[in-house]
């Protein structure tokens, strides 16, 4: 803990010169705000010594708690050699372990790493990867891409581009190169108005219809699987992926997997591509990467992507892209620490009676009376708060329920963040069955509090 008046004026500063992101700064300078110092395992503390758990996995990345030792003696080690060194030439050791354990984990036709340092540049680098390649393959009509409503890729202009979020995308839109967008297979809100007990995947003929139509000027299409993430922790039906999967296929179309958020055992697997057996051309990867600890990400791509790029110098073909931090030992260090802790750990293993808990745990929400669906993928969980459940009216965006439940969560020692009415709750893979059951209790009478 702090010394008060540096507390007040940390608050002080935090609001004269931090412009925080998605945050409404007229709003958040009305409060006072919560200010981290230190965390250890599924626990953050701020400088008043309050404890919370940590809801969100400090924004979807942490995996194994905070203060993993491991982990944390992994970059200790690796900084008694060297913080950063270039890979635009050179190469370095951490870097070349991960690309090889990456290569391993990953379904194996993706053989290729290159790296960047966020989920956004990572998905950047696939968009770019798949246009160029139907250059050099000399198809050079296909340079549109699909991608679906609700989606989400990053914040960069390129990957808002193929971002299907209007109260995030839509006033960007003019920037943007030209993206079909494909029905979500949002089952709660069908957009055929569809039981998904019986509905045969009807969403994904509005995927083929896109494809028939315009596969010749398509390059690829890009989704996030089985959850949608920002978009709402859109839970999608078994069979749509590998559904998507066969249908780029068969329209010579590349297909880029986000794994961003699902990468890493998230899911139950440690890739989500592994539930539907698929294989994408493309795969992107970072906030699990290591573990929740540094700026991170990797795009994964086939030896056919690869061999696509290569020829003279003067051909031109190389692929111009890279960022000054790209594969830094660090954040290298700590996802090799990171996976060695899944094995030694049998993470994965012990993920499956976790998630049936978290399962079980749930059942009870779906008895509240603002509780409109419930939906859970692995260690990812969500409750869509509706103002009346029977016709699944949604609550106007501007009386923030989300805010106001997580501000109730906040007082009983619980961090979360909604996405408007959706209530997100992602603890870390690391939370113990006890912590679960706080945690559930938290929200549920937080629910019970706020709406
Ligand atoms: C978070 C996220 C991104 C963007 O990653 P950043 O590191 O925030 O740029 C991209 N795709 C998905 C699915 C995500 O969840």
């Amino acid at each position: 803990m702090i010394h008060k008046t540096y507390k007040e004026q940390l608050q002080t500063w935090d609001k004269q010169y931090l412009w925080h992101p998605f945050t409404q700064m007229q709003d958040y300078v009305k409060e006072i705000p919560l200010i981290i110092e230190e965390g250890s395992g599924v626990f953050l503390k701020d400088v008043d010594g309050n404890e919370y758990i940590d809801g969100i996995s400090s924004m979807w990345c942490n995996l194994h708690g905070h203060r993993r030792k491991e982990i944390d003696d992994a970059i200790k080690r690796q900084l008694d050699k060297i913080a950063h060194t270039t890979l635009l030439g050179p190469s370095n050791i951490p870097a070349i372990e991960l690309a090889r354990k990456l290569a391993e984990i990953a379904p194996k036709e993706l053989t290729k790493v290159f790296y960047s340092d966020n989920g956004s540049t990572a998905n950047e680098v696939a968009l770019k990867m798949a246009f160029q390649y139907w250059q050099h393959r000399g198809l050079k009509d296909k340079t549109q891409f699909v991608a679906l409503q609700y989606g989400y890729h990053g914040d960069t202009i390129g990957t808002m581009g193929v971002g299907g979020i209007d109260i995030y995308h839509k006033v960007f839109r003019p920037l943007y190169f030209q993206t079909h967008f494909a029905p979500s297979p949002y089952c709660y809100r069908c957009p055929l108005g569809k039981q998904s007990q019986n509905c045969s995947l009807a969403c994904l003929e509005g995927l083929e219809n896109i494809l028939k139509g315009s596969s010749d000027h398509i390059a690829a299409m890009i989704m996030e699987p089985l959850v949608q993430g920002a978009g709402g922790i859109i839970t999608h039906p078994k069979g749509y992926l590998s559904g998507a999967r066969a249908l780029c296929k068969k329209y010579n179309v590349l297909f880029i997997l986000d794994e961003v958020l699902t990468g890493f055992g998230r899911t139950g697997e440690m890739f989500a591509c592994f539930h539907e057996d698929i294989v994408p051309d493309i795969m992107t990867v970072s906030k699990g990467i290591n573990g929740g600890y540094m700026p991170l990400a990797a795009t994964l791509a086939t030896e056919e992507i690869y061999h696509a790029f290569l020829g003279e110098y003067s051909q031109l073909k190389t692929f111009f892209h890279g960022h000054t931090y790209t594969g830094n030992p660090l954040g290298c260090a700590a996802g090799l620490a990171s996976l060695e802790l899944f094995e030694q750990e049998q993470i994965l293993e012990n993920l499956a009676p976790k998630i049936q808990y978290l399962r079980d745990g749930l059942r009870r929400f779906g008895a509240l009376d603002h509780a409109g669906d419930v939906r859970q993928c692995g260690l990812i969980a969500a409750i869509e708060l509706v103002k009346d459940k029977s016709t699944k009216e949604p609550y106007p965006w501007e009386e923030r329920v989300g805010i106001k439940v997580c501000i109730e969560a906040r007082q009983r020692g619980l961090l979360l963040r909604p996405l408007g009415h959706i209530l997100v709750l992602m603890p870390p893979l690391s939370i113990k069955m006890n912590e679960l059951d706080r945690f559930l209790n938290i929200v549920y009478e937080s629910i019970q509090h706020a709406v």
